[in-house]
């Protein structure tokens, strides 16, 4: 086998709205991490039109990372994908690109699972190496800590997404979703004028959460008119961060562990960072937040992944390589993590 530094993988995230290609050394330098986002006209993201721009996109961004990373396709050594969960015509656009890719190349395939994905790209980035980790993304709200062989989750949502439920708020408000601009961030721009705090509902049942009744709250408020869209924002936020944080904020006494790690495309928000921090600076933990190019998904976090994965024996078989929809982090074994 080649040297680590001189040997590569090659991955492909495709798991919703961004189609991704990372690509970093087996020793886990990072070369090249290009990706594009298909921005909706109007509305949500939908599936299959988000498909399309992935297959429309694939060649230019695999050829940009590649260029970046200054390397050819022979050079590779590994392909890995985002196998779920996510979205299935996006992940399905992205396994094809990844099958053909190693069938053509003769190289070995793996799978990764995208939330644990987000958790070893900000272990990577940050140095943070047994954190609780507070995953928040469009698709996904999660708090999970490594025990016994795989992570574990904490708590988690029961209904949408943090970052679903910024989003749905800023649409209803009139916000668009603009290149290096999202949603998120344009609501937490107006949230940093608020000055108001509206009671709104705050859900936390047992270590798990729920949003949707705040999201109902809020954009009722919002229809009536009688609040400024600055409060509206900033309580939202207050809200829905005050709630994942009180979450993580158990887990890390439960576990005591002496990190917390924030991951996931929402951990860009500087007041969420801000309760985070509070917290593990009050339980003698080190805060760690992901860069913010590692915070969205990514491909460089499932190359990452896959080399964790492959130097521990996995590869994925071409006939086991079906995108899984609704896979759960705390199904997969992490031999990886000590
Ligand atoms: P991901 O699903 O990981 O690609 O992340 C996308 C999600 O992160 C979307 O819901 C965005 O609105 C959200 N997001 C991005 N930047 C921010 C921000 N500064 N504050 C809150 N949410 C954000
Ligand atoms: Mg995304």
């Amino acid at each position: 086998m080649k040297d680590s530094s001189e040997a590569y993988c090659l991955g492909i995230e495709s798991t919703a709205d961004d189609f991704g290609v990372g690509i970093v050394t087996l020793n886990g330098k990072i070369l090249a991490n290009a990706s594009s986002d298909y921005v909706p006209e109007e509305g949500g993201i939908h599936p299959r039109e988000a498909a399309r721009h992935h297959a429309e996109v694939a060649d230019t961004v695999l050829q940009e990372a590649l260029t970046k990373a200054g390397i050819k396709p022979r050079d590779l050594t590994l392909i890995a994908f985002s196998q779920g969960p996510g979205l299935g015509p996006c992940l399905r656009t992205g396994a094809t690109v990844a099958r053909a890719l190693a069938a053509y190349l003769n190289l070995p395939l793996v799978g990764v699972n995208h939330s644990i994905a987000h958790i070893e790209i900000g272990k990577l980035t940050t140095g943070a190496a047994d954190p609780v980790t507070l995953y928040v993304s469009g698709g996904n709200t999660i708090v999970s800590a490594f025990d016994s062989g795989r992570y574990r989750v904490f708590g988690e949502t029961l209904d949408i997404a943090l970052g679903n439920c910024l989003d749905v708020f800023a649409r209803e408000a009139g916000l668009k979703h603009k290149k290096g601009m999202p949603l998120g961030a344009a609501l937490e721009k107006l949230a940093a004028n608020g000055k108001q705090l509206i009671p709104m509902p705050y859900v936390v049942k047992g270590m798990d959460l729920s949003l949707s009744g705040l999201l109902t709250a809020a954009t009722t408020l919002l229809r009536k008119g009688e609040c400024k869209l600055e409060d509206l924002c900033y309580s939202l936020q207050e809200h829905a961060f005050s709630m994942v944080t009180e979450v993580t904020e158990r887990a890390l006494a439960h576990t005591e562990k002496r990190e917390v790690l924030l991951t996931g495309g929402v951990a860009a928000n500087k007041r969420l960072q801000s309760m985070l921090s509070t917290i593990a600076e009050e339980h003698g933990a080190r805060f760690h937040v992901v860069p913010r190019e590692f915070a969205t998904d990514n491909g460089a976090m499932i190359a990452w992944t896959g080399v964790l994965a492959y130097k521990h024996g996995i590869v994925t078989p071409v006939e086991e390589s079906f995108v899984k929809l609704r896979w759960r982090l705390d199904k997969v074994d992490v031999p990886w993590v000590k």
